[in-house]
């Protein structure tokens, strides 16, 4: 079966990364569900020789894997800091006021718009995954349950639906039909309208070796440079952009209508194409070269957990995010190496993780068993977690970080 790149339609011919076989990273397991057969699909990576766009085909479809999404996004403090500050830069940016209209894109339980409704701007979420899309409901946000594209751009349209802000946070390496989305948000944008998307940054992504951020429901991986031409296409221009932290690295790039002179483009957007053809984006050894890397970093990971277990010391998990999920079975890491792992997130206790079968429990159970390492999962987020969980010395306990090499914090 041949795969055609989703942006240029050329046949994908070139690897990538090949991380073997996986289950979907965000289908947890209930404990009566642990003794049937788990679907498993490749995990293998394209980079298109024509367009240079970095992609996952599709396996599976869209409505089985983000149907029912395990991740909301309100049980991360961090995350809720950074919608808030979003929130705040972009009202006096734009001047936004109770007049502007915000619609997002992937709006989640409504963690980001809760923020613009507190300051009386009118707010609309457009979320697939129902039982988050409730949530979102519930605390009153106005959400519709549906898949975004140009055939709901339109109708949103012809209801006189249409953004000065429209935000897409996370989103676009979520989506299959990448044309469709990006020619529907065209639609749903008024003449002096802004787009925001904030997406993880592929030269980050490469640079520090994060491998394990692949996973089924992302499909794209962009740069900069390949993201420009792709808004391009779409009579979308990027007048500026801003590297975050988040994520691991992420950008936020800011859109607008091509024909919109009011926004100049900033002196960012040149100096990051610059930054990015200097570092090899627009050469395709720069791809292949990525592989390599990821199968030594597992071998460090694995030597790491050997050497561990043979001294006899314990270890368990923190965190039960979609990557750790990348990183444990591409590495084949189960109860052999971690006994448990703990989570925050309700959602998610009680659960096992998919095809590793590690259970998750509340964060207290660490103080139940003082394991000798806490393995943190999400790394992106590891200065908060150590923080939070600095009790763990109190018995000698480490904390491990797995990326982008395996390293202990004593
Ligand atoms: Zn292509």
């Amino acid at each position: 079966m041949a795969n055609s790149c989703r942006f240029c339609g050329k046949d994908l011919k070139l690897i990538f990364v090949d991380l073997g076989i996986s289950p979907l990273a965000n289908s947890y397991l209930k404990a009566d569900e642990l003794e049937v057969m788990e679907p498993y699909y490749p995990l293998k990576v394209y980079v298109c020789n024509a367009c240079y766009l970095v992609q996952l085909p599709v396996f599976e479809s869209p409505e089985n894997i983000f149907g029912d999404y395990a991740y909301f996004s309100s049980f991360s403090e961090s995350w809720l800091r950074h919608a808030k500050a979003y929130t705040e830069l972009m009202i006096e940016r734009f001047g936004l006021d109770s007049n502007s209209q915000i619609i997002e894109i992937a709006s989640n339980d409504g963690y980001l718009l809760q923020y613009f409704k507190k300051r009386e701007i009118p707010v609309l979420g457009i979320e697939p995954a129902k039982n988050v899309a409730k949530t979102a409901q519930e605390t009153g946000i106005p959400t519709l349950i549906e898949f975004f594209g140009t055939q709901m751009a339109r109708e949103l349209a012809a209801e006189g639906k249409r953004a000065d802000l429209l935000i897409g946070n996370n989103v676009l390496a979520h989506v299959p039909g990448l044309n469709d989305f990006v020619e529907g948000m065209k639609i749903i944008l008024k003449p002096h309208g802004v787009i925001t998307m904030e997406f993880p940054h592929l030269m980050r992504l490469m640079d520090e070796n994060q491998f394990d951020t692949i996973y089924h429901e992302h499909f794209s991986y962009f740069s900069f440079i390949i993201v420009e031409k792709v808004f391009t296409k779409h009579g979308l221009a990027i007048f500026d952009v801003e590297e975050l932290p988040t994520h691991g690295g992420s950008l936020r790039i800011y859109a607008r209508h091509r024909e919109d002179g009011s926004k100049p483009f900033g002196e960012r957007v040149f100096e990051l194409r610059q930054r990015e053809e200097a570092a090899g984006f627009t050469n395709l050894e720069q791809y292949l070269s990525f592989g390599e890397k990821v199968i030594e970093t597992k071998r460090k990971i694995l030597d790491f957990l050997i050497k561990a277990k043979k001294e006899g010391k314990s270890i368990a998990g923190y965190g039960a995010p979609a990557k750790g999920n990348t990183l444990l079975n591409y590495c084949g890491i189960r109860t052999d190496f971690i006994d448990y792992t703990v989570d925050r997130s309700p959602h998610k206790q009680g659960y096992y993780l998919p095809g590793t079968h590690i259970p998750i429990y509340h964060p207290d159970k660490i103080k139940e068993t003082k394991p000798d390492y806490l393995f943190i999962l999400p790394w992106n987020l590891k200065d908060e977690i150590m923080e939070q969980m600095a009790h763990i010395r109190e018995w000698g306990g480490q904390f491990v970080v797995p990326i982008p090499e395996p390293r202990v914090y004593s």
